[in-house]
């Protein structure tokens, strides 16, 4: 708990970024802080269920979180990415957004079929992302069993939106 209170304090309320009404989450002080940091992986990796094959991370800030987890549950790291950064054969899923669409690749070769998945991200917005990555593990034949992120935005409706997507298993540090 003490944990967790150290994490919620180390994320800052920037007000009209990136745009004039929104109230962005800037996880930047919590990355500078070492104690914060700690914090939050030691955190993430206590909510990993057993036996976690891969971690799967989301560009850019997702990565941040989900390599060091990887390490310290001794699994591998995947990377989402945005269309035109992977070098191999990549699978897309393209996703809506408030205006136009998003669409996110991975490589195809990454996971093998069965495969026992975390996906780890910073922030759980409209669960948009997720809802993107999980099209992508599902394509793969990899098992999505649990989804960590560092602060979910309860208004935003992200994790109505997953468990319409028959995603249950996401828990938020904050
Ligand atoms: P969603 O797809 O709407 O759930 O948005 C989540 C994605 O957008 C995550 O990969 C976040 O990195 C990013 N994101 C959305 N809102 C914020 C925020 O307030 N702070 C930091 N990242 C955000």
């Amino acid at each position: 708990a003490a944990r967790r209170a150290l994490v919620a304090e180390l994320i800052r309320d920037v007000p009209d970024f990136p745009k004039p009404g929104v109230v962005f989450k800037d996880i930047t002080p919590l990355l500078a802080s070492a104690q914060g940091f700690r914090a939050a992986v030691t955190e993430l990796v206590a909510t990993a269920p057993e036996r976690i094959d891969v971690v799967v991370g989301m560009e850019a800030r997702g990565f941040v979180f989900a390599a060091p987890v990887a390490l310290e549950l001794g699994a591998g790291f995947v990377p989402v990415r945005k269309p035109g950064k992977l070098p191999g054969e990549v699978i897309s899923h393209s996703f809506e957004l408030e205006y136009g669409f998003e669409t996110l690749t991975m490589h195809r070769d990454a996971i093998r079929p069965g495969a026992r998945v975390l996906v780890v991200d910073d922030v759980l917005a409209t669960g948009g992302t997720v809802g993107a990555t999980a099209a992508l593990l599902k394509e793969m034949g990899a098992e999505l069993v649990h989804v960590s992120v560092v602060m979910e935005l309860g208004f935003l409706g992200g994790h109505a939106r997953l468990a319409e997507l028959g995603i249950d298993n996401c828990t938020a540090l904050v």
